[in-house]
């Protein structure tokens, strides 16, 4: 069985001290914190992460949800899922996370997972989840049984000769549509990431999701101000309505004058290996009339370049249909 030491460090400096001793914090990492569990402690169980370390940071001062000067949000990294999405800021100013974060999981999930965690997630490939087969996520070099095997939930955008996994999380895809930055307070000190740029392409190293260096702490995320009269909306389709992750989800986030887009956001979830930000959707829409036509062209653009495995191919035309009607929904809100 394994065995492990849980340390309660008693705040942010010692805790990223102490993980800085990591030899990653990547796969197969020798120490991780743990906020909600609900990621992690079930990977432990399954064997697929073995830290020697855990660093419980429930404790640190990270659970607040606060305005910024500039008039956006900073959200703490142990705040809960669900305290997230009935603050009255989020439903009032950023619906689209308010709703992606009430899609994913189950009440009980979104009481104990964090912002910080949920970020973290890791991916639902069975193959990743099973130690009995070989999977390059987690073994690098051992191989990727789902391009052969069951990979009718797996990417269809992202994806790499080395690994499919799908990035499964909604609140990242809200995110995304939001622009938020993500900060980190590490080894070498604090910085900033834009999502765009926190979550790593598979590539020739599935087993790095993220930029996250050993001793980094996620400490907050940062929303900018909302967007005066912007209309937003997350769809999320899946096999059965709770308590399942999305085949195919849109985070959308418009604004609409004249009848015509001023600005669009836009983010797929459950089709790419990260969460995915579309500029040639937002692209297609910039300055055009608002209306059924031009999102489906949208939709059609975000989808260009998507790459069909062998149980998949209807993921494509469902993403479609799901940022279309997302698109509708904003547009009628
Ligand atoms: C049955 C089930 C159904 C689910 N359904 C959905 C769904 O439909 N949609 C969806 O989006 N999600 C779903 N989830 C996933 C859920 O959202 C995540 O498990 C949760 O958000 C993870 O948060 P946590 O705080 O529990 O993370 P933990 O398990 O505590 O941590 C996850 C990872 O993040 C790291 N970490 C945590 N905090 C920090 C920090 N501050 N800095 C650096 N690293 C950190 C940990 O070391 C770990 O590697 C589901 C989960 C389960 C078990
Ligand atoms: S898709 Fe990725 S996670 Fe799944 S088996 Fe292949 S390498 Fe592993």
């Amino acid at each position: 069985m394994h065995t492990f030491e849980f340390l309660r460090p008693a705040d942010p400096a010692t805790a990223v001290a102490t993980a800085a001793q990591a030899k990653t914090a990547q796969q197969g990492a020798d120490v991780r914190f743990v906020a909600g569990g609900t990621t992690l402690l079930d990977l432990m169980k399954l064997n697929v992460e073995t830290p020697a370390r855990l660093l419980d940071i429930n404790r640190l001062p990270l659970d607040k949800i606060e305005a910024t000067p500039d008039g956006g949000l900073k959200i703490g990294a142990t705040v809960r899922n669900s305290d997230l999405a009935h603050h009255a800021s989020v439903e009032r100013d950023y619906a689209v996370l308010s709703q992606a974060l009430l899609s994913g999981a189950t009440a009980q999930l979104r009481n104990m997972a964090t912002t910080a965690g949920n970020l973290l997630q890791r991916t639902r490939c069975m193959y990743f989840r099973d130690t009995a087969m070989p999977c390059n996520k987690r073994e690098p070099g051992s191989g990727c049984p789902a391009i052969t095997g069951s990979n009718r939930t797996l990417a269809v955008l992202g994806t790499s000769e080395h690994c499919i996994a799908t990035n499964p999380s909604d609140m990242c895809v809200a995110m995304a549509a939001l622009e938020a930055t993500i900060h980190v307070q590490g080894a070498k000190g604090a910085r900033a990431i834009p999502i765009g740029d926190f979550h790593l392409l598979p590539g020739d190293t599935p087993n790095r999701e993220t930029v996250l260096e050993p001793g980094d702490l996620i400490t907050h995320v940062t929303l900018p101000p909302p967007v005066a009269g912007s209309k937003q909306a997350y769809l999320k389709l899946r096999d059965r309505a709770s308590y399942e992750f999305a085949l195919a989800s849109a985070a959308v986030v418009i604004t609409i004058a004249g009848g015509n887009v001023a600005r669009a956001r836009i983010a797929l979830g459950g089709v790419g290996t990260k969460p995915w930000r579309s500029p040639e959707a937002e692209a297609v829409l910039d300055g055009q009339p608002a209306n059924e036509a031009n999102f489906r062209k949208a939709a059609e653009a975000a989808l260009r370049d998507a790459k069909p495995q062998s149980e998949n191919a209807f993921k494509i035309e469902l993403a479609k249909r799901c940022l279309t009607h997302a698109l509708q929904l904003a547009a009628t809100a």
